[in-house]
């Protein structure tokens, strides 16, 4: 087992959760490194990504978690998802995944971003093999024989065997290590806030395609949904800027019939859908992560639950590793992954332009798939058990 420790750039929600998962699958040590500072246990961490959005997490990542110790400490504060339902606005067309025809007790659970940093931080902290530097930044990297030499802002100089760029979409990391990147501009922003409701929910997400883009309300506690409202940005622009009984009701008759009303809008938020993909994954002795290596459209809450993956096969296979820099067992774990990455980016990238489209053509055979997939449950399982990550 090598002595020096892997470096981890960037402590949001994929930095944290690599850094756990690699303990669990054999590394002796570890150091995170996040520009913001990590608070523990006195208030919930607000950085980049443990923000006020919320998470629909799968059941492959809920398992994951569990093996961390950490799934029930997540689920005291979450809601579970029992059906996803799925609507085009003004259109014949709607489908339903249900747990139960899954022959599961829960498709996923829904949490919020502010908890999941709160439970995987407290768990890094709790880790003495684990140096979280924070708030401290990466200042350079330099290339040595056997892996990479790492400045931070605060002076101090780290050696590192695997180098691991989780630092974001906009990745520093990534450039200095040469890697370039792909952003696709979709021209929409996502409005995220968390509305109170009437009457409970149960356990029911909608997924709504609108003219706009697609709009999605997920089950929160305290009956509540997480809402995430994508449209073009100038669109998001004016519901953002407008009044809470105004935007409400623009809100309400977007939302489903079958959904229970809505009775208030806690604070907005807006991001930007640029969809960035890096051009490797890997390099010797170097290895991108999370929004880093794909940052997707969050159409059906795939990218978190994408990066879990990811990471799982990483810790796998450099974890207890004497050469976790080998670009022959990094390129081992870009192999495994490729076909996964492939298909979620491709789907979270076409299924909002193919509802998108107002040609008559496209029109029919969206509606059509909405309705193929009620008729066949074999298509529909097919899909839940894709997003479930099973
Ligand atoms: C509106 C919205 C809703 C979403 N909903 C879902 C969902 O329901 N389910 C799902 O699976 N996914 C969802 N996602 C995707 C999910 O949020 C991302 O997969 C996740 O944020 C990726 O985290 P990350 O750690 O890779 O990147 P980031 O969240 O960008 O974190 C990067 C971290 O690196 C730090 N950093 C940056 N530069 C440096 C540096 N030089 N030195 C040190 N630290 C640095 C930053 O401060 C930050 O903490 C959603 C995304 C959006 C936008």
């Amino acid at each position: 087992m090598t002595q020096q420790p892997l470096v981890i750039v960037g402590g949001g929600m994929a930095g944290a959760m690599l850094a756990l998962l690699l303990r669990r699958h054999g590394a002796g040590s570890v150091v995170l490194v996040e520009s913001h500072p990590l608070t523990l246990p006195e208030a919930p961490p607000l950085t980049p990504s443990f923000d006020a959005r919320s998470t629909a997490l799968s059941a492959g990542t809920l398992a994951v978690l569990d093996d961390l110790g950490l799934g029930q400490a997540i689920r005291e504060h979450a809601a579970g998802i029992g059906t996803v339902h799925v609507s085009r606005q003004s259109r014949l067309g709607l489908t339903r995944m249900s747990a139960q025809e899954e022959g599961v007790d829960q498709l996923g659970v829904v949490v919020e971003n502010r908890w999941l940093g709160f439970v995987l931080l407290g768990a890094l902290f709790g880790d003495d093999a684990i140096t979280v530097r924070a708030p401290d930044t990466l200042s350079g990297i330099r290339r040595l024989e056997h892996g990479y030499q790492v400045s931070l802002s605060s002076g101090d100089v780290l050696e590192t065997p695997l180098l691991i760029a989780a630092d974001g979409a906009r990745s520093k990391t990534r450039e200095w290590l040469g890697i370039s990147a792909r952003d696709h501009d979709t021209g929409h922003d996502a409005l995220i806030a968390n509305l109170s409701l009437a009457g409970p929910h149960s356990g029911i997400a909608y997924e709504r395609f609108l003219n706009d883009g697609p709009l999605a309300l997920l089950p929160l506690p305290d009956q509540r949904f997480a809402l995430v409202w994508t449209g073009p940005r100038s669109q998001v622009e004016q519901w953002m800027a407008m009044g809470e009984a105004e935007v409400m009701a623009e809100l309400q008759s977007r939302c489903p019939a079958e959904a229970p009303r809505l009775t208030g809008i806690g604070e907005r938020q807006r991001y930007p859908l640029v969809l960035t993909e890096a051009c490797a994954q890997v390099v010797p002795h170097a290895v991108v992560v999370g929004n880093a290596a794909h940052t997707l459209h969050p159409v059906a809450g795939q990218g978190f639950n994408l990066t879990v993956r990811d990471l799982l096969a990483l810790a796998q296979t450099v974890g207890g590793s004497d050469q976790p820099g080998s670009l022959t067992t990094l390129q081992a774990y870009a192999q495994k992954r490729e076909k996964d990455q492939a298909l979620i980016s491709q789907a979270s990238r076409w299924v909002p332009e193919l509802f998108r489209v107002q040609q008559p053509l496209f029109a029919h055979s969206r509606q059509l798939g909405l309705v193929a997939l009620d008729i066949l449950p074999g298509l529909r399982s097919g899909f839940a058990k894709r997003a479930m990550g099973l």
